[in-house]
């Protein structure tokens, strides 16, 4: 018989155990070897089927003939910012690269995980490095786990004692264009055999991609939704974000209010604050009115700059001076000073350092760290857009 619903070739990272079955077993393997399978590879984080030391011998060179673990093929480079944050650079089978950033919350004592969904983003937002490189393509579901699987294994591999929590699909791409790989990642990713992570410590970021918000909310994952607002109307949106033109904000609103995203229903509005575009006093007012009736946390990101982009960060006055307004409406509001900023780790910095091909930082790099020699960033990268994370709290 031959197996339903599996790409070719099948790759086992980024399959659900009941598609392992379906895989092994019309080649005479027992049931149970599937959810063996998956274990090894989403909690134990096994990198070879050799490592895989109740698997049959059988099934490993049945496997080794008709599968591949599939994920990410090497670590180009890695990267420790000074405040602990890792940067992670993937090379994918095809050559493409992605990123990913690990940030450490030294106060709560955890850490998250922001990882790319797309290499590239057809999206185009004016204030984005990653959209103005433009898109190239898909991640594979297997190729999205596996950001998960490599960086959780280095931070345990670094410091045991570490705890691998969050979880935010805010690098590169726009998850919602890729939402079948992205919920199935999810549903991987939180599987009880797996990495288990809770759906409520896991968020999704999206530009305002109307179907994509409706999947996700009717997939049931319970995962949280982050909405990257940017502007307090139609018209101020349309031009920082065009993407506003084929979903007007109107209709991605409504989509935030009818739905339920996460435990709490809570959605996080994203805000870039760009210098005298939309960080003014009278966009902190209309935004208030904006979100007013819907249950939300609002982040407020000071742009981070960078040459090829023609805006400014507002300075910390404005910045408070616009918290100050929101919250005055009670609304519950963060600004997040981005991160790993000395690896170029922070939202639209990689493609920034392609440009001038800084040199490499390397913040004191624990000894014991596999991928503890940094290289310097190679001349074809092409992408980016991490930040640091917000999913939900306890
Ligand atoms: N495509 C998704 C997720 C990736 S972008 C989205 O747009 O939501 C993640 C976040 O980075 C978004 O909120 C986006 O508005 C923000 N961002 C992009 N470029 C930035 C920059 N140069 N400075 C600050 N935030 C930026
Ligand atoms: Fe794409 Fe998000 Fe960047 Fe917009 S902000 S271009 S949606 S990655």
């Amino acid at each position: 018989m031959k197996p339903t619903n599996i790409t070719t070739p099948p790759r086992l990272r980024g399959m659900t155990i009941a598609e392992i079955e379906e895989l092994i077993v019309p080649a005479g393997f027992e049931k149970y070897r599937a959810a063996q399978l998956f274990q090894w590879l989403q909690r134990r984080g096994a990198r070879s089927l050799q490592e895989m030391k109740n698997i049959p011998a059988a099934l490993q060179r049945w496997l080794e003939a008709n599968a591949e673990l599939g994920g990410i093929a090497t670590v180009a480079t890695m990267k420790r910012s000074a405040d602990g944050s890792y940067k992670f650079l993937f090379e994918l089978d095809d050559g493409r690269k992605i990123e990913s950033v690990l940030m450490p919350d030294p106060v709560r004592n955890y850490w998250t995980l922001c990882v790319s969904s797309q290499v590239g983003c057809a999206v185009d937002c004016k204030f984005c490095v990653t959209g103005l490189n433009g898109f190239f393509r898909q991640l594979r579901v297997d190729e999205i786990v596996d950001q998960i699987l490599f960086s959780r294994r280095q931070l345990l591999t670094d410091q045991p004692e570490a705890n691998f929590r969050n979880l935010v699909y805010m690098g590169m791409g726009e998850p919602l264009l890729n939402p079948d790989a992205v919920i199935k990642s999810i549903r991987i990713l939180t599987h009880k055999d797996g990495v288990d992570l809770s759906p409520r410590r896991v968020t999704v970021s999206t530009s305002g991609i109307v179907p994509g918000m409706i999947q996700l909310a009717e997939a049931g994952t319970g995962v949280c939704l982050a909405l990257s607002l940017n502007a307090p109307s139609q018209a101020e949106r349309e031009i920082v974000m065009p993407i506003t033109r084929k979903y007007p904000l109107n209709d991605v609103l409504n989509v935030c209010r009818k739905y339920q995203f996460g435990k709490h229903k809570r959605i996080t509005f994203e805000y870039v604050l760009l210098h005298g575009i939309n960080d003014r006093e009278e966009h902190a007012h209309r935004l208030r009115k904006l979100v007013r009736g819907i249950p939300c946390k609002i982040n407020l990101i000071p742009f981070n700059p960078n040459s090829a982009l023609p805006f400014e960060r507002p300075d910390r006055e404005a910045v408070e001076q616009f918290s100050r307004i929101l919250t005055e409406d009670h609304l519950t509001v963060s600004v997040r000073w981005s991160k790993a900023l000395d690896v170029d780790g922070a939202c639209g910095q990689l493609a920034g350092q392609f440009r001038q091909r800084r040199g490499a930082v390397a913040a004191a790099p624990p000894e014991n760290s596999a991928a503890a020699a940094v290289a310097e960033m190679p001349p074809d990268l092409d992408f980016f857009s991490p930040t640091e994370t917000d999913s939900e709290e306890e």
